[in-house]
């Protein structure tokens, strides 16, 4: 089946019991057993599962290519899922990341991994020979964020994973930026995908979510009883809107990407933008990895202006509402430095190329011409 089929059917038969189309959702924490130590269909206690996560698990685990035994991980936030996939380190071993990444993910690594032993480095993905020589014997795991956030830096998966392998380290990728519907990690060699649930799986910013997809059962199975020890796991209300989200997916991609195309050319014509980052645009460098590994560019568009005129701007759009996330129906304005990335000291920030002129845009599902319009009054002098 292709993708937009298995968006709405894996995971999502009938209900059974009532033939209901669109499932209900299961609120109970608990589940009855036939007889002590075996359950009637499958869920004993919430925390360990419940029917709306295991559809979405099901489903996420499709859309991302992973086999049947290994549905999908779905924790409470992204920021959960991240953790989770860090548990998997232990002190002494390193974890090298990828320098362009959301900031609440340095902020984990900084804060309570370093503390805890685990040695923490950042390496520029740009350069892919010297980010492959940093991963060295004692590596037990990569960080990549492709498209990253907020600069929309591209990373080679498939070399990356491959570094990482030849030391037997597990290459993790955060996909949120790209979604399953425009690039699988799995594909190209990455031991576990992460999302923030949270942007465009859900679509309509409206929960909170995160998740794991793995493509090696003794992984995932290491994961699984991770997650139901440490319990960050998703609610059922959520998985249902999630879920919710994900029907409408490849739809909702489509015209981010089309809408953001045409954003980042229009921005490229302004004189008072000194640069706009989109892997669509032909002339960045790495427009042929874009290519090469995504199905389509994403629907974020970042700028960069002078700081005076960033801070006019992130006042003055009427449509962008100024706010902290992305990947919902609406068009976001914000400015990583005091947004995103605000939990990095400046020197961080200066070292990341997050400038106090850097603005990101999450371009909404609206008419193109009005998102034109109402960033052309905001940039006007
Ligand atoms: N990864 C990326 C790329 C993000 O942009 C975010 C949040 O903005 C996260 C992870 C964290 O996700 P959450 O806010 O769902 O915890």
């Amino acid at each position: 089946m292709q993708f937009s089929t298995r968006a709405i059917h894996t995971g999502q038969a009938a209900d059974p019991s009532t033939g209901a189309v669109t499932p209900p959702i299961h609120l109970s924490s608990i589940y009855e057993f036939s007889e002590p130590g075996v359950s009637k269909a499958g869920y004993e206690y919430i925390r360990h599962g419940s029917p709306n996560r295991h559809s979405l698990e099901m489903c996420l685990a499709s859309l991302e290519g992973a086999p049947e035994e290994c549905p999908a991980l779905c924790y409470s936030s992204g920021m959960a899922a991240i953790d989770a996939a860090m548990r998997l380190l232990h002190p002494g071993e390193k974890l090298l990341l990828a320098r362009d990444i959301y900031g609440g993910t340095i902020s984990l690594a900084e804060k309570l991994l370093r503390p805890n032993g685990i040695h923490v480095e950042y390496g520029d993905t740009s350069d892919i020979e010297k980010f492959s020589n940093a991963i060295t014997a004692n590596t037990r795991m990569v960080w990549i964020e492709t498209p990253s956030n907020p600069l929309l830096t591209l990373t080679d998966i498939a070399a990356v994973s491959r570094a990482a392998h030849s030391v037997g380290a597990l290459a993790a990728a955060d996909n949120t930026f790209a979604t399953p519907y425009l690039q699988n990690p799995l594909a190209l060699g990455v031991d576990i995908v992460m999302h923030s649930t949270t942007k465009y799986l859900g679509g309509h910013s409206d929960l909170l979510g995160g998740a794991l997809v793995v493509n090696d059962p003794s992984l995932y199975s290491q994961l699984l009883t991770l997650q139901k020890m440490t319990g960050a796991v998703a609610s059922p209300f959520d998985c249902w809107l999630t879920l919710r989200g994900i029907r409408t997916l490849s739809i909702r991609m489509q015209k981010h990407c089309e809408n953001a195309a045409s954003i980042a050319r229009f921005l490229q014509t302004l004189p008072q933008v000194r640069k706009v980052h989109y892997p669509g645009l032909e002339e960045q460098p790495l427009f042929h990895l874009a290519q090469r590994q995504m199905r389509g560019f994403g629907g974020i568009v970042s700028m960069e202006v002078d700081p005076d005129r960033a801070q006019r701007i992130l006042r003055k759009t009427k449509i962008f509402t100024l706010a902290g996330s992305l990947g919902g129906v609406e068009s976001i304005i914000s400015y990583p430095r005091l947004m995103s990335h605000s939990s990095l000291s400046e020197e961080e920030r200066q070292e990341r190329g997050i400038t106090d002129g850097l603005i990101r845009l999450s371009i909404g599902l609206e008419d193109t011409a009005d998102l034109i319009a109402d960033l052309e009054q905001a940039l006007e002098d």
